[in-house]
C-alpha cells in the first residue's frame, strides 16, 4: 500500500447478532474518536478487525471464512467476538492472525489496535502527548495500577474518600507503561493504595496483553513490566504471602530488588488497634527468607509513633522489631489525627510531645542500622540513574533509592555523565542515607 495520507485506516468485518453489532459500533466509535479512518476496502486498510459469531456451526464456518479472506486480502487481522472465545479453533485454522479477543472486549481490541497500528497523534488537535501530561522529570514516572482500598486502617480515611479497591485492567496498565517507555522513561514506579492487592476485585480474572491471556495479578503484572527493559520499582506493597513470588523476579533482575512496605508498627496490640495484620514474627521470618533469595533486596518502610494506646512497652517492641528486621530505609511520622478517622475515638491518646520524642528516638535508633546496610555497598560496582549534574559532579540514584524519599548517590567525578541516563559507578563511601561513588 502506498498512500500519501498518513492517517491510519482500519477495515471492519462485522458478523453475528445485534449484540455483536453493538460491539462493532463501540469499536468503530472509539476508532473514529481517536482519529483512525474506517475503510470498506481491504486494500486501503492498514489493519482489519473481524468481529465473529460462534453461535452455530454455519456461523463458525462463515466467521473462519471471513478471517481467511481478510488475511488473504490484507494480512493484518485482529479477531474479536463470540468465536474469539474459542481461540484454539481460530488459531488452528488461521495461525497468522495478529491477535484474538472474546466478545464485548472494546478495550482489549483498542489496545491491540494501538499496538499494531499506533494512534495518530496530531499536536495541533491533541493537547495531551501520547504518554500523558506528567509532572515528574522525563526519566521516571509513576504508574497507578488501582484506586481505593479494601482495608480499614483506623488512622486512614482513604477508603471513605476513594472507596474499595478498583484495579485497572492489565492491558490498560501495560499500554500506559509502554507509552511511558516509548517517551523515554527509564524507571517506572508502581503505585496504588495497596499494590499487592492488585486484581483482588477482578477475582484475578484473565485479561489479555499482546494477544496473550494473562492473569490480572501483581506477580503476572510485575513479570510483564519487567519485560519492558526499564527499572520497575514497587511501592506500597503489603506483606501478603503472594509477595514471596516477587522475590525471585527481583533476584533475576527483572524488577528492582526494592520493596516499600508500610509496616506502621510492630506491637501486636497497636497493630490490632490500627486494624493492620499483626503477625510480626512471621514478617521477620519472611524478611530473612527474602534476603536469602535476594541478598541485594532493599526494604523501605514507614512507622507511626504515639498512636493512641501506645505505651513505652509498645514502643520498645517497635525498636526491637527494627533491630531484628534490619530495614534499609525507614520513615517515621508522629501520629496525627485525621478528621473522620476511627482512631480518633480510641482511648489513651499519647501527648503530642511524646509522639514527637518517640519519633526522634526511633530515627536515632535506626541511623546505625541504615548506615550499616549502606556500608555493604562500599567497594561494589552498581548501576545508577543520573538525576542531575551540579558543580560537585553527578547526583544519581541506585536501585535502592526511590526518588524524593530515599537517599542519593553522589558521583564526584561524574560531571560528564548525562542526566536521565544510566551509568556504572563504584561505591567508595556512605553515610546514613547516601552513597559516594566514582565512575568506572
Ligand atoms: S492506610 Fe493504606 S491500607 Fe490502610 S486503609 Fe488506608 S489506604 Fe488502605
Amino acid at each position: 500500500m502506498n498512500r500519501s495520507d498518513p492517517t491510519p485506516r482500519v477495515g471492519m468485518v462485522s458478523l453475528g447478532c445485534p449484540k455483536a453489532t453493538v460491539d462493532t459500533e463501540r469499536i468503530l466509535t472509539r476508532l473514529r474518536a481517536e482519529g483512525y479512518e474506517i475503510t470498506p476496502e481491504y486494500g486501503e486498510a492498514d489493519l482489519v478487525i473481524v468481529n465473529t459469531c460462534g453461535f452455530i456451526e454455519e456461523a463458525v464456518a462463515e466467521s473462519l471464512d471471513a478471517i481467511g479472506e481478510a488475511i488473504q486480502e490484507n494480512g493484518k487481522v485482529i479477531v474479536t467476538g463470540c468465536l474469539g472465545a474459542r481461540r484454539d479453533v481460530i488459531l488452528a485454522a488461521h495461525p497468522k492472525v495478529l491477535a484474538v479477543t472474546g466478545p464485548h472486549a472494546t478495550d482489549e481490541v483498542m489496545a491491540l489496535v494501538h499496538r499494531h497500528l499506533p494512534k495518530p497523534h496530531d499536536p495541533f488537535v491533541d493537547l495531551v502527548p501520547p504518554q500523558g501530561v506528567r509532572v515528574t522529570p522525563a526519566h521516571y514516572a509513576y504508574l497507578k495500577i488501582s484506586e481505593g482500598c479494601n482495608h480499614r486502617c483506623t488512622f486512614c480515611i482513604i477508603p471513605q474518600l476513594r472507596g474499595d479497591l478498583v484495579s485497572r485492567p492489565i492491558h490498560e496498565i501495560m499500554e500506559e507503561a509502554e507509552a511511558l517507555v516509548a517517551s523515554g522513561v527509564k524507571e517506572i514506579l508502581v503505585v496504588s493504595q495497596d499494590t499487592s492487592a492488585y486484581g483482588v476485585d477482578l477475582n484475578y480474572r484473565t485479561g489479555f496483553w499482546q494477544g496473550r491471556p494473562v492473569k490480572q495479578r501483581l506477580t503476572e503484572l510485575a513479570k510483564l513490566l519487567g519485560e519492558l527493559g526499564v527499572w520497575v520499582r514497587l511501592h506500597y506493597v503489603y506483606p501478603y504471602p503472594s509477595v514471596d513470588e516477587l522475590i525471585p523476579l527481583m533476584a533475576e533482575g527483572k524488577i528492582l530488588p526494592y520493596l516499600d512496605i508500610p509496616f506502621q508498627h510492630a506491637s501486636p496490640k497497636i497493630l490490632q488497634l490500627m486494624k493492620r495484620p499483626a503477625a510480626t514474627e512471621k514478617v521477620l521470618e519472611r524478611i530473612r527468607k527474602w534476603r536469602s533469595i535476594c541478598p541485594d533486596l532493599t526494604i523501605r518502610s514507614t512507622f507511626i509513633t504515639g498512636f493512641p494506646g501506645e505505651t513505652e512497652y509498645d514502643f520498645e517492641l517497635l525498636l526491637q522489631f527494627l533491630e531484628a528486621a534490619q530495614l534499609d530505609r525507614v520513615g517515621v511520622f508522629p501520629y496525627s489525627p485525621v478528621e473522620g478517622a476511627a482512631a480518633n475515638e480510641l482511648p489513651d491518646p499519647v501527648p503530642e510531645a511524646i509522639r514527637e520524642e518517640r519519633r526522634i528516638r526511633l530515627l536515632a535508633f535506626q541511623e546505625d542500622i541504615s548506615t550499616q546496610r549502606l556500608e555493604r555497598w562500599i567497594g561494589r560496582e552498581i548501576d545508577v540513574l543520573v538525576e542531575e549534574i551540579d558543580e560537585e559532579g553527578a547526583v544519581a540514584r541506585s536501585a535502592a533509592d526511590a526518588p524524593e524519599i530515599d537517599g542519593l548517590v553522589y558521583v564526584a567525578n561524574g560531571a560528564a555523565l548525562t542526566p536521565g541516563e544510566f551509568a556504572r559507578v563504584r561505591v567508595v563511601d556512605c553515610d546514613v542515607h547516601d552513597l559516594y561513588a566514582e565512575t568506572v
